[in-house]
């Protein structure tokens, strides 16, 4: 088990280009972060992996991309305004709130002892206004999950398309939430992103389409991580009315929150509740045996940013003096580097710029002709690529280069042109 600090995966990000903290000229605002020139390109890579694995993986599932912003009635039928009209307190561990009527005089949580913020009145989801004349605006807020958009267009995507029940619909968006103490870095943020995948099916089916899911889930997790074994799922005992069970995908060896994604037996209430509170029809008719009924939903919802954290932290590692992040190659931000051996020698500096612009056309690939070569395997090995060639005075005899394994440090010489084969061989993309 390597135990790593939030202090230095934090110092990494801002070191080189992943996470900076956000308006950071400001003083900062706490619980907002921009993704820098590193982070960009891992995030994307990691999206890119989900949005692959649910819609082209799977025969009955589409994509949509909501608006942020919403009639502010859909949150009146989520529940997120009404719930929060009561004072409530909160633990600072893990986050469980309880109306403060309901256990008055507590100062440690009743689940897991942590201590507990004073009584307020909690509304989570962060407001805005739109319009432009003052006293004409609507007041709304900024959506603060992104599944609400796919059940508002549930109706849309079975009219548009030939699906029908059991089907899936994904998306991948930002999500605000006022949250009453952000912090630990990416793991609690008041603007995140999600990557949800809401499952409708027929309410005879949610059993084996809830251990389809959850396992699939699992599955794919495993195939992202450099230390599969520290996943695993955590059951909810304190369930929702409507839920018959929950689970979370927890990353064990996180040093703050482990929760990654929660895979929710949501049954037939949001469909319902944006029913009764539209007045829209909302049932579905099986064109083969025309029963009506309202399909039942299950949810897989996990946090992108977690995901990104708890990546680098798993892939983390210290050996001696050099750093290395044993990423995925998929994720990692570039697949390759290419460096000339000498940087004053142009004949070795125009081949490696050849061999460069050549790559670039498949994949991202970075380039780095400063200090030496152990210098730049270093700086390569600490950013997560998986590769790295050079140039040297044989590659301009033989068209041979030298290929160097970040996880291994072995080098081997292959063909300049077995360069792309080589790491499709090696899965790199
Ligand atoms: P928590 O109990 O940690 O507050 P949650 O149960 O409220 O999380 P969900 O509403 O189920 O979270 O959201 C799904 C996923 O979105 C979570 O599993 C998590 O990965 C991510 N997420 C939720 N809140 C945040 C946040 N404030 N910052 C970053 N990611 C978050």
């Amino acid at each position: 088990m390597h135990e790593i600090t939030m202090e230095t995966i934090i110092a990494l990000c801002k070191r080189r280009g992943f996470v900076f903290p956000g308006s950071e000229i400001y003083g900062g605002l706490q619980g907002f972060y921009d993704y820098g020139p590193l982070g960009v390109e891992m995030k994307n890579n990691l999206k890119g992996l989900w949005w692959s694995e649910m819609t082209k993986k799977h025969d009955h599932i589409v994509g949509i991309d909501g608006a942020i912003i919403t009639n502010p009635k859909v949150w009146e039928a989520s529940g997120h305004v009404t719930s929060f009209a009561d004072p409530l307190i909160e633990c600072k561990q893990c986050h469980h709130r309880f109306k403060a009527d309901d256990v008055p005089g507590i100062t440690s949580c009743p689940d897991c002892g942590g201590v507990m913020t004073e009584p307020r009145m909690f509304n989570t989801l962060v407001s805005t206004e739109i319009g432009v004349i003052e006293g004409e605006t609507t007041h709304t807020y900024l959506r603060g999950e992104a599944c609400q958009t796919i059940y508002l267009n549930y109706k849309n995507v079975l009219d548009s398309t030939h699906l029908k029940v059991p089907f899936g619909i994904c998306q991948i968006g930002k999500a605000f939430r006022n949250e009453v103490t952000p912090g630990n870095f990416l793991f609690r943020q008041r603007e995140f992103e999600q990557w949800d995948l809401q499952w409708f099916c027929h309410p005879s089916q949610m059993e084996q389409w809830f251990s389809y899911w959850k396992d699939e889930r699992m599955n794919w997790y495993k195939t992202i991580f450099t230390h599969p074994e520290h996943l695993r799922f955590y059951e909810h005992e304190k369930l929702a009315h409507y839920a018959k069970k929950a689970f979370d995908i927890e990353y064990t060896a996180s040093p703050v929150g482990k929760e990654m994604e929660g895979i929710h037996w949501r049954g037939d209430w949001d469909l319902s509740r944006h029913s009764k509170y539209s007045g829209e029809n909302l049932t579905y008719t099986d064109p083969e045996t025309q029963e009506t009924f309202i399909p039942q939903i299950i949810e897989t919802s996990g946090g992108v940013d977690r995901t990104f954290l708890f990546l680098l932290l798993d892939a983390y590692t210290e050996e001696g003096d050099r750093i290395v992040l044993k990423l995925n190659p998929k994720i990692s931000p570039y697949k390759i580097a290419v460096f000339p051996l000498l940087r004053n020698k142009p004949e070795l500096v125009t081949k490696a710029q050849e061999i460069y612009r050549g790559l670039r056309n498949e994949l991202a690939v970075a380039w780095d002709d400063r200090g030496n070569i152990g210098k730049r395997y270093y700086s390569q090995d600490e950013i997560g690529t998986p590769y790295c060639v050079t140039i040297d005075f044989q590659t301009l005899e033989d068209k041979t280069v030298t290929i160097r394994n970040r996880d291994t440090m072995r080098q081997e010489r292959i063909s300049e042109h077995a360069i792309l084969t080589y790491l499709k061989d090696h899965h790199v993309y």
